[in-house]
């Protein structure tokens, strides 16, 4: 068998042109703009590419760009005081804090000063007990973009076996709610799971969010089963992912590849979230 490649650039493609309409109609009915703030602190050069590519794609969007950048050496308290300033400020639909944040701060606590209603990201302590609850917020965009794809080639989760390999609150662990809230029957895999590979053969669907370059590889995979991948890692051969994408893509029926498929639906999913936002709170 030789796997279908999920085209998630080609999917993040369709979403942002339909959003744009959408942010278009919006802004028509309303009158008012759509922002979102993105708040970048120091300078590592992994995040200011995302950070450029999320502001990039959500003015070609007709969302206006309300960037914040704070030195490497920013306080606790000057941060919180920035955030402060934009949850208050009606011009701001959407806060995206941009992680990871310098070691001498701390990530959680300024990640809580998000109000709900312009958490695009999705990580507030909030918006996941709302998630856990299913009462209706903003969803982090990486495991929404997992579900997306999944939908958008009708793979079929209610009574599925999913295995999600790894519990961050970043993707895993939303990533199983929302599994959940769609019927499927969860095993959520980590560092300290016993025999990985015979967990994750006994899957329907895989969803690797390791961060471990090539963890899975043909063993870990069933004949048939979808396999999607969140890992992103440099490496000399570029950008690879989280599952040997040459030795599973024989066995799945479906994947993702590395570059192209998971990432660009993150930023698609931040987009959806900010017009989201906005109407939450027009
Ligand atoms: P993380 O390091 O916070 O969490 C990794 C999880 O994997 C942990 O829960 C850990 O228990 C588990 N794990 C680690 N080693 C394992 C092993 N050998 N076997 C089973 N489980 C293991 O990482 P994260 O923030 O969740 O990100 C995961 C990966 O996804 C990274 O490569 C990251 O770069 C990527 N990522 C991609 C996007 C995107 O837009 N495509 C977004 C976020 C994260």
């Amino acid at each position: 068998m030789t796997a279908h490649i999920i085209d998630g650039k080609a999917l993040a493609k369709k979403i942002r042109e339909e959003l744009r309409a959408d942010v278009e109609s919006f802004k028509r009915s309303t009158g008012g703009p759509i922002g979102l703030a993105t708040v970048l602190v120091g300078d590592d050069p992994a995040s200011e590419v995302y950070v450029g590519s999320k502001r990039k794609l959500s003015k070609e969007a007709g969302i206006e760009d309300l960037h914040r950048r704070l030195p490497m050496d920013a306080t606790q308290e000057q941060v919180a005081a920035a955030l402060d300033e934009l949850a208050a400020d009606p011009a701001v639909s959407g806060i995206l804090l941009q992680l990871p944040l310098p070691s001498h701060l701390d990530a959680k606590a300024l990640i809580d000063r998000i109000p709900w209603e312009k958490d695009v990201d999705g990580l507030t302590t909030t918006s996941a007990g709302r998630l856990a609850r299913s009462v209706e917020g903003l969803l982090p965009c990486t495991p929404q973009g997992v579900i997306s794809l999944l939908e958008d080639e009708g793979v079929e989760l209610q009574g599925a076996n999913a295995v999600v390999v790894g519990r961050s609150d970043l993707v895993g662990k939303p990533l199983a709610q929302l599994l959940l809230q769609r019927n499927a029957t969860v095993t959520i895999a980590h560092s300290k799971t016993k025999d990985l590979a015979a967990v994750t053969r006994q899957a329907e669907v895989v969803i690797a969010a390791a961060g471990v370059p090539h963890l899975i590889g043909a063993e870990h995979i069933s004949a048939g089963a979808v396999v999607i991948d969140v890992g992103i890692h440099r490496s000399g051969e570029g950008l690879i992912g989280d599952v040997d994408f040459d030795a599973v893509s024989k066995i799945a029926s479906k994947i993702t590849p590395v570059p192209g498929g998971v990432g660009p639906m993150t930023i698609a999913e931040l987009l959806r979230n900010t017009l989201k936002a906005a109407q939450l709170q027009n």
